[in-house]
């Protein structure tokens, strides 16, 4: 398959469910940022439900949640809840959903430790965060009113977390999961995240791809202030390639836009945007740059606070790519800021 298609389901409203494979049913949840939605997914298991991704921790989720429950799943109880990954957008009402419905949570042991940054933010280690996150931001060449920013969005993005259950099971790369008689695999990739977790069923040829596979949009590939020196881009490369031992035909099932197929071609399509960033990158440390200057001539726009941190994150995932390959060098200036340039 050479070209990405879209499955010929309609989008559900907010609060329906559509079917999209056999037991497969697609929930929709509004996010109130420039990317809208999210896509959940409600595995049948006979006697209940299986839960892939939550929504954020508001009001509105939790409206939306209690309304399914109540009408669409045919009184049998959500007996599991999976996450992909511990970003706020799929984990965020994942403690209340457990806490509201008594089922119990299960997350990479690689997720769970970004979950727990999440209760650090507001707890007893939070003012060992904010130095660590304030330097690593400095670092990247941001001035104070945008690291103070950013603290505040820090903030406001663990207030939209609830507090996860005190027991957790842990999903594991290889591992198959049984649901309603169906064998879903376990697929473990980093790069968007630590330890991102896809659901894959050979007998239905459907990939529950999370953030690892989105249709349109490449999903952000960030260093963060808890792992200063980690090279994501090279993990999020090699796990699209891993992704490749897939059949062709496989439907995508992503948790943002619309289920599609052409799985092949959509990789190949990210990895090949990637390599030409990373070409582009290279070329521009000609001139020795911060990451901020950097972002400023890539995106050539102005952003908001909240993309600018993306941004610089993976302009440095970037960087950090090119360093480990030796295509560029990097020192700090005087301020403590980091500048890359090409080698001497
Ligand atoms: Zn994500």
């Amino acid at each position: 398959m050479n070209a990405i298609v879209t499955a010929d389901y309609s989008v559900p409203e907010s609060g329906q469910l559509q079917e999209v494979a056999p037991g497969v049913l697609w929930l929709r949840m509004p996010l109130p940022f420039e990317l809208d939605h999210i896509n959940l997914y409600l595995l049948d298991d006979l006697d209940g439900w299986v839960v892939v991704d939550c929504g954020l921790g508001n009001a509105d989720t939790r409206a939306v949640w209690e309304k399914v429950i109540a009408r669409f799943l045919q009184g049998r109880p959500i007996k599991k809840v999976i996450l992909t990954h511990a970003h706020v957008d799929h984990i965020g009402a994942a403690g209340w959903l457990c806490h509201y419905t008594g089922a119990p949570l299960w997350i990479t042991a690689g997720e769970q430790v970004t979950a727990e940054e999440y209760a650090q933010l507001s707890g007893v280690n939070a003012d060992t965060f904010s130095v660590q996150a304030n330097s690593f931001l400095h670092r990247l060449g941001m001035d104070e009113q945008q690291t103070a920013g950013i603290m505040g969005i820090f903030t406001g993005i663990s207030s939209l977390v609830h507090p996860l259950p005190g027991s957790i099971y842990e999903l594991k790369e290889g591992m198959s999961v049984e649901i309603g008689n169906v064998q879903w695999q376990v697929i473990v990739s980093e790069g968007h995240s630590e330890a991102h977790a896809c659901l894959y069923s050979e007998a239905l040829g459907v990939l529950i791809s999370g953030d690892q596979v989105l249709p349109r949009i490449s999903s952000n590939v960030s260093v963060r202030a808890a792992k200063p020196d980690a090279n994501p881009m090279l993990a999020w490369i090699q796990s699209l390639e891993g992704l490749k031992t897939l059949p062709a035909d496989t439907l995508v099932l992503p948790a943002h836009e619309r289920p599609f197929y052409g799985l092949h071609a959509r990789l190949a399509e990210l990895i090949e945007e990637h390599m030409e960033t990373l070409i582009r990158v290279e070329a521009l440390c000609s001139e020795p740059l911060t990451v901020m200057q950097l972002v400023g001539l890539i995106y050539q726009r102005k952003l908001t606070l909240f993309d600018q941190l993306l941004a610089g994150g993976e302009c440095l995932a970037n960087l950090h790519y090119l360093l480990a390959q030796k295509r560029l060098q990097c020192c700090y200036d005087v301020n403590d800021v980091l500048v890359f340039s090409q080698p001497d």
